[in-house]
């Protein structure tokens, strides 16, 4: 009999007063592994006065104190890392390859963190005018709320829990409610690495919760992580509440092949970028813009691939291409094959017709649409599933015009074996993540993840400098003696 699943506060397992819960579904298998409790306001808000109490104490530990907390952890993550791999594919769907790989990405958000004392350095003037000296001091915020999507239950969290404590901060997390689970275990985990109770909080739930973290007057920063329309109200309600807020967004990453590509290559990275984690990824690519005579064999290529690619539960050797998330967004996925067709795009791969997605599991197969166009709704929106579409256009010069088009600007790549080539895309793109030859500009704990337009909202991004410029505030001193 599956469990209602619990909030973490103070350190320990504390049932919400909810009596309201949701079904978490392994996709796969549509076996119901646990129902996630939809708290409410009052666990909320005793999850902030715990880590408010928290703050008192751990604001003041000592930074090194606090970094030697993050290396535990970072140990202990390491020796679980299979189990946490295991967990993301069962409650997320995708390979157990992904899965390893996220836990990676994870570890090395820790790793950032445990750096704290040197990050946290500030900085000194000895001689500012005759006589006078002036110094910046870093200190943490106070209470910080993350609320993190289903599609890197391990990853995004990282972005943003060990940082924020590293610096001095309490946390709460409100994670994804179809994803909740590993988030439990990270909490463990935490724990059993010395942290002290109450720096690290996890409340379970949906709107309410969100909404609850986004006005608390308790709460001084908001990290967000999801998709375009709730991160823009994220952003506007909490910057409304008197809060700091980063808030990143959706995606509709293009993929630029020019000519002078090496094809295959090519061609495995944009199946890669295209399907892993059935197209769940905010690195995902979406659109490929064929530059050139080359399209018709780069579109042929790429039926061919996604021809191979192994359909099926993500803990089963040698699948690549796991479930979406739920029924319902499969009903949205197969709608926009639909709309694509309607719309005039010429439907070369039907992941339809694949025999998985008839089975058990939310399984939609690789999709590819040729001559898709800038008109078109299955160009413009974020579908978030394993659907690809193909526009052909002349020049580079074409195909940024194409990308720059989209109010989305997460990322993009391009393809290619000139340098002037590349230094044009980079200075001409409007994205923030940029790719040169490989598919996925995947983001990296140690520099900041630079979501451009629609993609992001806030000033500070999640990662690197910008997260320890974004988890503290400064206090500046002028002396004379
Ligand atoms: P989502 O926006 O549905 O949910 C994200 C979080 O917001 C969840 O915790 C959810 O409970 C909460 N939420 C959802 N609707 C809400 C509402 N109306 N009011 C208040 N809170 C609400 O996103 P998702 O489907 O879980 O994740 C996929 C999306 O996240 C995609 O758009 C993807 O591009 C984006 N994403 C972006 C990045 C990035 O770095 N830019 C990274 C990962 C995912």
């Amino acid at each position: 009999m599956a469990q209602t699943l619990k909030n973490w506060i103070d350190g320990a397992w504390v049932e919400s007063v909810s009596t309201q819960s949701e079904p978490v579904y392994n996709p796969a298998t549509e076996e119901i592994l646990a129902y996630v409790p939809l708290s409410t306001l009052e666990d909320v808000d005793l999850a902030v006065q715990t880590a408010k109490e928290a703050f008192k104490t751990w604001s003041r530990t000592p930074v090194p104190r606090r970094a030697r907390v993050l290396f535990k952890y970072q140990q202990l993550l390491v020796e679980h890392w299979e189990e946490l791999a295991a967990l993301v594919t069962e409650e997320n769907g995708k390979s157990y390859n992904e899965a390893y790989g996220e836990v990676q990405r994870g570890i090395e958000c820790v790793e950032f963190a445990a750096g704290a004392p040197n990050l946290m350095m500030g900085k000194q003037l000895p001689d500012i005018a005759s006589n006078l000296e002036s110094g910046m001091y870093r200190y943490p915020v106070g209470v910080v709320g993350g609320i993190t999507p289903f599609n890197f239950p391990m990853m995004v969290p990282c972005w943003m829990f060990p940082l924020a404590i590293a610096c001095g901060n309490t946390f709460i997390l409100k994670p994804s409610e179809r994803t909740p689970l590993l988030a439990n275990r990270l909490a463990e985990l935490f724990k059993e690495a010395g942290l002290p109770d109450g720096v690290f909080n996890i409340v379970h739930g949906a709107r309410d919760v969100v909404n609850g973290v986004l006005t608390h007057k308790d709460i001084r920063a908001i990290s967000f992580v999801g998709s375009q329309p709730v991160a823009e109200y994220v952003y506007k309600t909490a910057s409304a509440h008197g809060k700091r807020v980063q808030a990143l967004a959706g995606a509709k990453n293009h993929s630029i092949v020019m000519p002078d590509a090496d094809l295959d290559g090519s061609v495995k990275e944009i199946i890669n970028a295209a399907f892993g984690s059935a197209g769940e990824r905010c690195m995902a690519c979406s659109v490929v813009v064929a530059v050139g005579e080359i399209g018709d064999t780069l579109v042929n290529k790429l039926v061919e691939a996604a021809n191979q690619l192994t359909i099926g539960n993500g803990m089963n050797d040698g699948v690549f291409l796991g479930p979406v998330i739920r029924g319902p967004h499969k009903e949205r996925t197969l709608s926009y094959i639909e709309t694509g067709e309607n719309e005039g795009a010429l439907l070369i791969r039907d992941g339809r017709k694949d025999e998985a997605a008839s089975g058990k599991g939310y399984f939609v197969g690789p999709t590819i649409f040729d001559q898709v166009t800038s008109e078109m709704k299955i160009w413009e929106d974020e579908i978030f599933a394993p659907v690809l579409s193909i526009v052909r256009v002349a020049t580079l010069e074409e195909a940024v015009e194409l990308a720059n088009r989209s109010e989305l600007g997460n990322g993009a790549c391009l393809f290619t074996k000139s340098g002037s080539s590349a230094r044009q895309f980079r200075e001409t793109i409007e994205s923030g993540m940029l790719g040169i030859n490989l598919g996925v500009p995947a983001p990296m704990a140690f520099f900041p993840f630079s979501g451009w337009k629609n993609s992001f909202y806030g000033d500070l991004h999640a990662n690197g400098t910008d997260g320890v410029e974004f988890y503290t505030r400064k206090k500046m001193v002028t002396a004379r003696w």
